[in-house]
Parts: C-alpha cells; structure tokens; sequence
C-alpha cells in the first residue's frame, strides 16, 4: 500500500461507525480526498484537534487498492482555525470554503493554486477581514475552475466593454452584457466592481486596499461569481444564504 505524506485542510468529517470518521480533506500533494480515521470518534489521542474543520495539517495516510476511501494514518497540526471560528462570521465564512472546495474540487486532482489560495484567505479572515478575502476567493476560485465570463466583453453583441462601465448578467446568460443587449431581470454589474475584479486578477491580495470593505462592497462581483458556481454544480450552495445574511 502506498503510504502518502503531504500538508492538507481538513473540509469536514462524519461519523462511519462508533469509533470511527470519515474524513473528506484537500491535499497539496493528492487534490481532494476522502479517507477513514480509524479510533477517531473514540479516542483523541491519535488524531487530537487536527481534524477540526479547516485545520491546517500535515497527514499521513495509505492508499488502499481499489477502495475509494484512503486510510488516515496520522495528521497534525500545522495551524487551527478553530478558536477563529467562535467569531459567529468568520465560521460562516469558513464554512462558505468549506463547502466550495467540497463540491467544486474534482477528487484526487492535484491543485496546488487552489490550496495555496484557500490558506491566504482563511489567514486574512483571521485578520479579522471578510469581505475582501471572500470577494478575493470567489474571483480566483471561479478563475482556477475555468468558467470565469469574460469581463469585458458582451456575451451577446461582442462589443467590448469600457473600463469603468458597468454590465448585466443574469443566471440564464452565458456571460456580460452590455446595456443595449440586457435582457429584463438582469442584475447589474458597476463599473467599479469590474475594475475591481481586474485589480484582483492582476495583484496580489495583500495589495489589495483593506479600506473601505463592508458587505456592500463588491456584492454584485461576488453575486456573479457565486452564480457562476452554482450554476457550474448545478446545486444550490446550503451556505451562501447564511453569509447573505451577513
Ligand atoms: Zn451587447
């Protein structure tokens, strides 16, 4: 059995039997996985806190030949989250992640820009920002899956669109448009949020301005990008009202 090494987050855990979870974490070195920590429910001593929602931890673990479910053999603890998710927000932000990188991650497909991405911003949240990091996470996790529409251009007439003017876009339409070509219902996209979202393709997060982030800010961009989601699934993120409700 091959034995694996390798730093991951833990996204959830379930129970399998009395003494045993399921555990379902994204891995540097292996892409989402799911495997079987074995005594985990009934003894701490093996596993301890690491397998708390989002930890940070370096696993070890054996692949087992024609089974789905891989086996935990230990896992410790690089950096918890967990005492930042006693702040009522920051743990709906963390489960929004959470769920996204649960259902949007194929299975065992190595991602290592992804990973990268969900630590910088589970660490900026735990500065005690969230708007800016989740705004951040939903543009790079929507780019890194490959469906992000094209910003700048009408899905409809294929006009380009200026800088610093907004866009349409509704559910049903496969990208932007522009305000000749709005179909009824549409939602608007401002210019500012555009330009933002470029702001955000083009630097890094920590050179992103902090200031002036509230909920409003940018809520149409993460609007769009969580429809994109969605829609990309197929489902309904259960999370997403719950960080609305912000
Ligand atoms: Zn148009």
């Amino acid at each position: 059995m091959p034995v694996r090494e390798t730093e991951a987050i833990i996204l959830r855990t379930y129970p399998l039997s009395e003494a045993d979870k399921i555990v379902s974490f994204f891995s540097r070195g292996g892409g989402r996985t799911r495997g079987v920590a074995h005594n985990a429910r009934r003894s701490v001593k093996r596993f301890g806190a690491s397998l708390e929602r989002l930890s940070h931890v370096r696993v070890r673990y054996f692949e087992q030949e024609s089974r789905e479910l891989v086996r935990l053999e230990s896992c410790e603890l690089v950096q918890s989250f967990f005492e930042l998710q006693s702040d009522y927000a920051a743990g709906v932000a963390f489960s929004y992640i959470a769920e996204v990188c649960e259902l949007l991650l194929p299975e065992r497909e190595v991602n290592d820009p992804f990973f990268r991405l969900v630590l910088l911003v589970m660490n900026e949240i735990g500065h005690g920002d969230i708007w800016r990091p989740l705004t951040y996470f939903d543009l790079w996790a929507v780019t890194l899956a490959g469906f992000l529409p094209p910003l700048d251009t009408c899905s409809r007439c294929q006009g380009s669109l200026d800088p610093g003017e907004a866009a349409w876009f509704r559910l049903e339409s496969q990208g932007l448009q522009c305000k000749t070509c709005r179909s009824d219902g549409s939602w608007s996209l401002s210019g500012d949020s555009r330009s933002l979202a470029h702001g955000m393709m083009e630097r890094s997060l920590a050179a992103i301005p902090d200031e002036g982030w509230g909920k409003s800010r940018a809520e149409d961009l993460r609007r769009l990008l969580e429809q994109q989601v969605e829609k990309h699934l197929e489902r309904k993120l259960i999370t997403r009202p719950l960080v609305e409700g912000l």
